[in-house]
């Protein structure tokens, strides 16, 4: 289990206390994906560092941070773009991306690489650079978190537009041609890649639409299923790892079935990190979580947050017979508690887990 410690916080629940285990989400900045782009520089990658291969399945957004080695066994290729910037991908996803080119060409329509592969250290360079100029409230706004952001995987592509003759690389002037990324979205699975922060779902993805920002996932048949249903990957991954949990909302006079729905999935996608974790039920622990004492909690948990109103959901699970986590092998756990909290206009953050 990753991310687990000792929770120093007192469970002001109203549920069970069961043992001292628990464990907290890495800081989630609402970073504007967008903004940190702009400024990114690639840096090389060595050939000898190249080898063991990548997990091109590997979610990485705000809760969940690049796997371990992954800068290790990350094959690289430079290119050069239309306007002269030097973009750093990662290697079959580049190959990838040539073929839908020159597909989308047949169609008349032309897309150049703006953005791809940013490495830690370059992020980290970024947030230190926003920090000392702005201060770390605003740097942590406006700056992916080093290791948070899918371009570290070297798997995400920004595109841009040449049309008519014309580069259109401004995110404010590509949103200006929504015909023309219906047609590039229509054929991005074909080639393995899938768009990344879909219309409207914000809440799951962390960030605003992006119709620029495609993922490669190395395997068509699977970016044409999550296409098919419309869903985000978080929402893919989830009901991979948990096929078969069973929900129950309850009664609610606060939040409705949707968006109790939209708290499960940020806790079910959190769950699916927690490998060999057998997730068997999620339901809403009731109106009564609301206080404003565990708004204050939450509140101190996550610093800077101004939450205004709280979810808790009770889970029932099976820790991993292999053993290898914070909690004991093969054990049914119950009740065991996610904590999730909004801004007001915003969606849901998972802000704690645990007994
Ligand atoms: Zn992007």
């Amino acid at each position: 289990m990753r991310k687990t410690f000792s929770k120093a916080a007192v469970c002001v629940a109203t549920c069970l206390i069961l043992a001292g285990c628990g464990g907290s989400p890495a800081s989630t900045p609402a970073a504007d994906e967008s903004q940190a782009e702009q400024t990114t520089q690639t840096s090389a990658t060595s050939a000898d560092e190249q080898a063991q291969g990548i997990d091109y399945l590997a979610l990485v957004n705000k809760l969940n941070p690049l796997p371990d080695g992954w800068e290790d066994s990350l094959e690289t290729v430079h290119m050069t773009n239309s306007v002269g910037d030097d973009v750093e991908v990662e290697k079959k996803a580049y190959d990838a991306y040539l073929e839908l080119k020159a597909a989308l060409e047949e169609e008349g329509v032309h897309v150049d690489l703006d953005s791809a592969y940013r490495s830690i250290a370059a992020q980290q360079k970024i947030m230190d650079d926003f920090t000392q100029k702005y201060g770390a409230d605003y740097a942590k706004k406006t700056v992916a978190t080093p290791g948070y952001s899918e371009h570290q995987t070297g798997l995400a592509l920004d595109l841009y537009l040449n049309i008519d003759g014309k580069d259109i690389v401004m995110n404010e002037d590509l949103v200006q041609y929504p015909e023309v990324w219906e047609k590039i979205h229509a054929k991005i699975a074909d080639y393995g890649f899938t768009l990344r922060y879909l219309e409207g779902d914000e809440h799951i993805t962390g960030y605003g639409y992006e119709p620029w920002h495609i993922r490669y996932l190395d395997d068509p048949a699977i970016a044409k299923e999550i296409a098919d249903q419309g869903i985000t990957f978080e929402e893919y991954k989830a009901g991979k790892v948990m096929p078969e949990v069973s929900y129950d909302f309850g009664k609610s006079d606060l939040y409705t079935a949707e968006e109790l729905e939209e708290a499960a999935i940020q806790a079910k996608c959190e769950f699916a990190t927690f490998e060999g974790c057998e997730l068997h039920n999620l339901r809403y622990a009731g109106d009564e979580c609301n206080t404003k004492e565990n708004l204050d909690w939450l509140n101190s948990l996550d610093e800077g947050a101004k939450y205004t109103q709280v979810v808790e959901l009770l889970t029932d699970f099976h820790t991993p017979v292999e053993g290898g986590s914070a909690w004991e092998a093969d054990t049914e756990m119950k009740d065991y508690q996610w904590w999730l909290a909004r801004e007001e206009g915003k969606g849901w953050q998972l802000v704690t887990w645990g007994y």
